[in-house]
């Protein structure tokens, strides 16, 4: 037991959660298109809302793996810029963030 293992445990949830969304975007994504003409102007709308979210939910997996790494060499829960421990409130707030709230907010 480490003291990251019960937020490891989270984000392989968390990071499971967002694989099966995208596998379902994916999928969703793949279907034809309407063939009623009407319809299709409002499916690629809704096309773009999936798109955006399949991004969004696959980047956020890229930090969680990120996060993963950092919990596995030890680095996690320190400042990549200062050093300092990150709050574990922000941790709780964040689980990936790589950044002290000072430091965040300075960038
Ligand atoms: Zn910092």
């Amino acid at each position: 037991m480490t003291k990251h293992d019960d937020i490891a445990d989270a984000l392989r949830q968390r990071m499971q959660a967002l694989t099966g969304r995208i596998e379902q975007l994916d999928h969703d994504l793949r279907e034809p298109a309407n063939p009623d003409f009407a319809e299709q102007a409002t499916e690629a709308e809704h096309d773009e809302m999936m798109e955006a979210l399949e991004e969004s939910s696959r980047a956020e997996v890229q930090q969680i793996k990120a996060a993963l790494a950092r919990i596995k060499d030890g680095t996690y829960g320190t400042c990549a810029n200062c050093d300092e421990p990150i709050a574990p409130a922000r941790l709780e707030a964040v689980p990936y963030a790589t950044l002290c709230i000072e430091c965040a907010s300075a960038a």
